[in-house]
């Protein structure tokens, strides 16, 4: 099998008044990614990896935020897109990791729920998507709850 890696990161402000969505899941929270889609700070770093592994630039040259349509838009559905994509040039995934880096909420329950909505489009199965979540041990912009970052990689096989 011909692997290939990709690595994507991501960073968003924190913000009052907006939701706070991780992995598709929407997390209880008083502070929410300030974005133009939903600001989905791990799907984002994921798209990233998968564009990486096809040489690409970034998410936002493929889905510009000057683009009305992208407006607070499920990061799920730009996941889907990346993953036909990925599939059309003959990958699949292989296995995922992803180091989410935020000083508070706490991520850790709802990380299989992460799971459930990522590994179907991943077409993975649950061990082989991880998810952490880390502190800034109250360090800097995120470790005063300013912003929050995630770094993921992704392996994928090329079946020929
Ligand atoms: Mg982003």
């Amino acid at each position: 099998m011909n692997l290939k890696v990709g690595l994507g990161y991501d960073l968003h402000r924190l913000v009052p008044g907006r939701p706070l969505i991780i992995g598709g899941v929407k997390i209880p929270f008083e502070l929410g990614c300030l974005a133009h889609s939903d600001g989905d700070v791990l799907v984002h770093s994921l798209i990233d990896a998968l564009l990486g592994i096809k040489g690409e630039g970034d998410i936002g040259q493929k889905f510009p935020d000057s683009d009305p349509a992208y407006k607070d838009i499920s990061s799920l559905e730009l996941l889907r897109q990346v993953m036909q994509e990925i599939k059309e040039a003959g990958f699949s995934v292989v296995n995922v990791d992803s180091v989410v880096i935020l000083e508070k909420p706490k991520l850790a329950p709802f990380i299989p729920e992460m799971k459930t909505s990522l590994c179907p489009i991943l077409g993975i199965q649950p061990e082989n998507l991880g998810i952490k979540a880390k502190t800034a041990e109250k360090l800097g912009e995120i470790g005063q709850s300013q912003a929050i970052a995630c770094w993921t990689v992704a392996l994928v096989g090329h079946t020929e």
